[in-house]
């Protein structure tokens, strides 16, 4: 049954809320949002709290307004969330995974408890430990990574080990970090795991990830990806079995490592809708996000297969642009069949922020790869 008029409400309001509310407007669900003054769900929401989405007050007043709560974003106060849930109010997904997902230390952790494989690490909470635990650590890369606070790359740094035991000052962080083993040459993969409080679970095709190493960002993302039916069964168990392990309901992203010898290492997850899954929209029955309103409203999950195969692109903000802003191209890139544009609403730009995206569908992957390509060198933005 889906009762009308069902009342979601959203911690944040950046595009993935916008996305999701987009979702749920066939179904005539009523949005409340909490986020500070502007903010890309702001024009589409049916209500908008004005707060930090830290403040415990703004929470609560959040949370009297609607029936279930979910938030869009990890870096959120957790207490008043812990505080709510013992109330009784319905939270998705839960505070308690949460917990563990915002401290990249408390997820490796929990990786290694639980046999999920991921690469070795060592975790540090200040500088003069790591010449310590740096040689306890395999490899002359080492992946260093703020415990708490970081996103899009940015808390993420490769080092090499003999720079780090040889030159004291050139450790980037002094705080609470994780050092991990790189891969080398890894192939970077996503599975979107969907699972309800019924403990129904799917998964999405997986998508590969193609990063521009510049920025650290997604710049083309494929779905099916480039892998044997063996190493998408296998990753689509071992992210399965993660969420499970886990007991998160909800939609998470579990972002894994391929490497030359076909072995799979789990990265993180989120907790949420991810950029990985964008191209869900049309490419699959049921998106990624009107799956998380089914959850949210307890209703039984959809079907996750692709319809077609899919590339999504990223519209980042182009070097050199600030403020007020026109993306074009639009009149070449809409004249191609099977090109989705979707804007986040974003007043102003600055270098490599998510402003859009594009999803692509095409007969084959190989059409795809061609015509992402050809978007990719129409898109420009300009200064206004
Ligand atoms: P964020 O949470 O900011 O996305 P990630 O942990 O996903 O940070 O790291 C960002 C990127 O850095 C990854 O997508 C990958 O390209 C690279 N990276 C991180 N850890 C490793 C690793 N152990 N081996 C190889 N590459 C890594």
């Amino acid at each position: 049954m889906l009762p009308p008029n069902k009342k979601i409400g959203i911690i944040g309001g950046g595009q993935l809320g916008k996305m999701l509310i987009e979702a749920g407007q066939p179904w005539n669900i009523h949005y409340t949002i909490l986020e500070t003054q502007s903010a890309p769900a702001a024009d589409i929401a049916n209500r908008h709290i004005i707060g930090e989405l830290s403040d415990a007050d703004k929470i609560n007043a959040l949370a009297a307004q609607c029936d279930v709560l979910t938030y869009e974003i990890e870096h959120i106060n957790i207490q008043a969330l812990l505080k709510l849930e013992q109330e009784g109010k319905r939270i998705i997904p839960s505070p308690a995974v949460l917990e563990i997902i915002q401290d990249k230390g408390l997820q490796k952790l929990f990786f290694r408890h639980n046999q999920i494989p991921t690469t070795d690490f060592e975790l540090v909470d200040n500088s003069t430990e790591w010449t310590d635990k740096l040689l306890k650590l395999k490899g002359e890369k080492i992946a260093a990574k703020l415990r708490k606070g970081g996103y899009d790359g940015k808390g993420v740094e490769l080092v090499n080990k003999s720079e780090m035991l040889n030159f004291y000052n050139k450790i980037p962080f002094s705080g609470p970090a994780v050092l991990e083993e790189f891969v080398e040459n890894a192939i970077e993969l996503a599975v979107i795991v969907a699972r309800n409080e019924k403990g129904e679970i799917r998964t999405f095709p997986i998508v590969e990830m193609q990063f521009d190493p510049k920025a650290n960002l997604v710049e083309f993302l494929f779905s099916p990806a480039d892998i044997s039916p063996e190493i998408e069964e296998k990753a689509r168990r071992i992210a399965m079995e993660t969420i499970f392990k886990m007991k998160g309901v909800g939609i998470f992203a579990v972002e894994m490592f391929l490497d030359q010898d076909q072995n799979l290492f789990v990265n993180e997850i989120a907790p949420r809708p991810h950029n990985s899954g964008h191209h869900t929209i049309e490419a699959c029955y049921t998106s990624q996000y009107e799956q998380l309103n089914r959850i949210l409203l307890e209703l039984p999950l959809g079907s996750t297969e692709l319809i077609k195969p899919a590339a999504m692109i990223n519209i980042l903000g182009f070097e050199g642009v600030k403020g007020a802003y026109e993306i074009t191209g639009l009149d070449h890139i809409l004249g191609i069949e099977g090109v989705y544009i979707h804007l986040y609403n974003k007043a102003e730009t600055k270098p490599k922020r998510k402003m859009g995206h594009i999803t692509i569908l095409g007969d084959t992957i190989e059409q795809v790869k061609e015509k992402a390509l050809v978007v990719k060198q129409h898109l420009g933005m300009k200064q206004l």
